[in-house]
């Protein structure tokens, strides 16, 4: 627990303190490579990890009675009821891809008033022929960078092809991590004409728009959701929301959704009409019928996995509303994992 809070904590002091004298002690005495943000950033190039992630949901989508397919169990959550929070464990395997690992990932909603990271997790890769650890990673950043991508990777698919050619004006509800990351992926392969945030704090959502128009994506602050939303062709909803905040009636008929929060059944972002209305394509259809409030309490049908629609055993239904419900894939995180390992090999002994 010790590494776990060590490694991942954002406030720099103890990342400091902790980092150098005891993950530095620690990877020492177990011979582990210890694989810090930094490395995990430049390794993870949205070039490099979009076509990552298509193969990882395609590897999920095939199963473990493919030869390559992968074997991934639901995760396993740990309410912490005192704090709202969420421990879960994520252990995945991608033969195709030699990865073999597991994720540590809490989620605990009230650090924001405490200045502190809602969410922290590390990446343990193992050997896949031996099962030895090889290598503990940082993995904020990997949940960051992965979820992103395999967004990405469902929009390319999904988003009505109207709206590609024009430059698609992208809507971002959520300027924390997984808004920031969501505009940036979109606008390095969509090249959007807009992209507009809302977040419940106005003062962080200009502040995250000014960050992001100076990294030349044409980012514009949203008053309200519906303000953000409307006339939009691709969704992300990136929030902590427990309750609705995304309306059917703002909705162009053939808008795409990334739906990125609610992952447990006790939250929702996406009004029950909408989420039943839509064709929806989940990154795990068992994880949407059993940790998605969106999917569990509007009682709405998955109409396939987005790894199936990949691998053509299903239709893309570009006219309609959709929506990609992830819930985030532990073979994401080993595929990601394996890459960043991969790329130093031969490197250092300890990556920051
Ligand atoms: P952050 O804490 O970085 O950002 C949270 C965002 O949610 C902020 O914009 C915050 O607004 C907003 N917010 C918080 N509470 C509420 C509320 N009650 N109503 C509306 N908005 C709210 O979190 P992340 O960006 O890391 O995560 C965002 C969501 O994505 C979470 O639900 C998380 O669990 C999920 N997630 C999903 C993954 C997947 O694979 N599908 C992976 C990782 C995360 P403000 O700061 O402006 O007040």
């Amino acid at each position: 627990s010790l590494v776990l809070a060590a490694a991942t904590s954002t406030t720099t002091d103890i990342k400091d303190i902790y980092s150098e004298k005891y993950i530095l002690l620690f990877v020492k005495m177990s011979n582990l490579r210890w694989i810090g943000e930094s490395a995990i950033r430049g390794s993870l190039t949205w070039q490099v990890l979009v076509p990552a992630m298509r193969r990882a949901l395609i590897a999920f989508s095939q199963g473990p009675d493919h030869d390559q397919g992968a074997v991934q169990p639901l995760r396993t959550a740990v309410p912490v009821h005192q704090q709202g929070g969420t421990l879960m464990v994520m252990p995945g395997y991608v033969p195709g891809e030699g990865a073999l690992a597991t994720k540590l990932v809490s989620m605990f909603p009230r650090n924001a008033a405490k200045g502190l990271s809602t969410h922290s997790a590390i990446v343990m890769l193992l050997n896949p022929d031996t099962g030895i650890p090889e290598a503990l990673l940082e993995g904020g950043s990997i949940t960051e960078l992965r979820t992103a991508a395999a967004s990405a990777v469902a929009t390319l698919e999904l988003m009505n092809d109207k709206s590609q050619a024009k430059g698609p004006v992208i809507a971002v509800l959520g300027a924390g991590v997984q808004g920031q990351a969501h505009a940036r992926v979109l606008n390095h392969l969509l090249k959007p004409s807009k992209v507009r945030i809302w977040s419940r704090t106005m003062s962080s959502c200009t502040a995250v728009c000014e960050i992001l128009r100076g990294e030349g994506i044409p980012a514009e602050v949203a008053a309200t959701v519906q303000d953000a939303v409307v006339d939009a062709d691709i969704i992300n909803t990136c929030t902590l929301a427990q309750q609705p905040i995304l309306k059917m009636k703002w909705l162009k008929a053939s808008v795409h959704i990334n739906s990125v929060g609610a992952p447990r059944p006790d939250m929702q972002e996406l009004e029950e009409e909408l989420v039943r209305s839509a064709v929806i394509y989940a990154d795990s259809r068992e994880a949407a019928y059993k940790e998605a409030g969106d999917i569990i309490k509007s009682g709405a049908e998955v109409f396939a996995e987005i790894g199936e629609l990949l691998t053509g055993k299903c239709e893309a239904h570009k006219d309609k509303i959709t929506i990609f419900k992830s819930l985030g894939l532990a073979v994401e995180d080993a595929v990601a994992a394996k890459i960043v390992y991969n790329s130093l090999e031969g490197n250092s002994k300890t990556a920051t």
